[in-house]
């Protein structure tokens, strides 16, 4: 097997050296998910060793995001994970058929996510990327307690109810001991691409006052744009190509990472 794989639970290990992310959003549909799959291409640009684990479980989008089909590969009782863009992938998505609902409860839902950490034959990694449910409910607190060396990473859009998510993140934070590595605010403005106007669709200033507030950097303003939306259908990441500019955007978040 290539490249080399890691026992079972050693991603789970507090020594290990693999960074544990967790891209988090107060609520679905801010493009947490987008934001997962193009930072982790970025990663894998600088020449970093990604996994992506879509622990979106109900909401799951990553597979599509990075145009994986079929089923990652069962080897001694553990999945392989799939890839894409040179990254590991494992998601909920690519274990079930496409319109099923996942309806697990909470207890079920835990032990996915635990295998999905434990028995998953991650190669080795420098950072795991893991697209978290939305909201701060109880399956964020106890993959926290899963993986308590873990890191966040707050996505929101500018709009300034989102302060209120951050309090939120921020003392769960707390709660967990987490070190939060930075917001990216999504949705950030809107340039028409007929008069070149620039609009404030849904505020500004989230991001920026999310980030004081926890005391982190603004690592990214993405523009609501086409591109970014059309990509995502496409299962072709914009931070796949050199030369865009919200490509660009992305690899300076990821070289912020390092
Ligand atoms: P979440 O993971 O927060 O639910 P997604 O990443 O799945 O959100 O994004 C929701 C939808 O919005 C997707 O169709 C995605 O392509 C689109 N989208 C996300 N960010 C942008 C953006 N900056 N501009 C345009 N469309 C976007």
């Amino acid at each position: 097997l290539s490249p080399r794989r890691q026992a079972r639970s050693a991603i789970l290990d507090p020594t290990s050296n693999t960074a544990i992310i967790g891209i988090s959003s107060g609520k679905g549909g801010v493009g947490k998910s987008t934001v997962t799959v193009n930072l982790a291409v970025a990663l894998r640009s600088l020449g970093k060793r990604v996994g992506v684990l879509d622990a979106d479980i109900y909401g799951f989008s990553v597979p599509k995001l990075l145009g994986i089909k079929g089923r990652p590969v069962v080897l001694d009782g553990a999945l392989v994970p799939q890839e894409a863009y040179g990254l590991q992938v494992i998601s909920m998505g690519s274990l079930v058929e496409e319109d099923t609902a996942v309806v697990w409860r909470g207890p079920m839902l835990m032990k996915a996510l635990e295998q999905f950490l434990k028995d998953v034959l991650w190669a080795e990694l420098d950072y795991l990327l893991i697209d978290m449910p939305p909201g701060t409910g109880d399956i964020p607190i106890s993959m926290y307690q899963l993986i308590p060396q873990s890191y966040l990473l707050v996505v929101t859009t500018p709009q300034p109810v989102a302060s209120v998510v951050a309090r939120r993140v921020g003392r769960m934070a707390e709660k967990t001991n987490q070190t939060i590595l930075g917001v990216i605010e999504n949705m950030a403005y809107f340039i028409c691409p007929h008069c070149g106007t620039k609009e404030d669709i849904f505020g500004s200033g989230g991001g920026q006052q999310i980030a004081e507030m926890l005391g982190v950097p603004l690592l990214a303003r993405l523009p609501l744009d086409t591109r970014l939306r059309r990509s995502g259908d496409e299962g072709a990441p914009l931070a796949a190509s050199d030369d865009d500019p919200i490509g660009r955007a992305f690899v300076e978040a990821a070289r912020a990472l390092e």
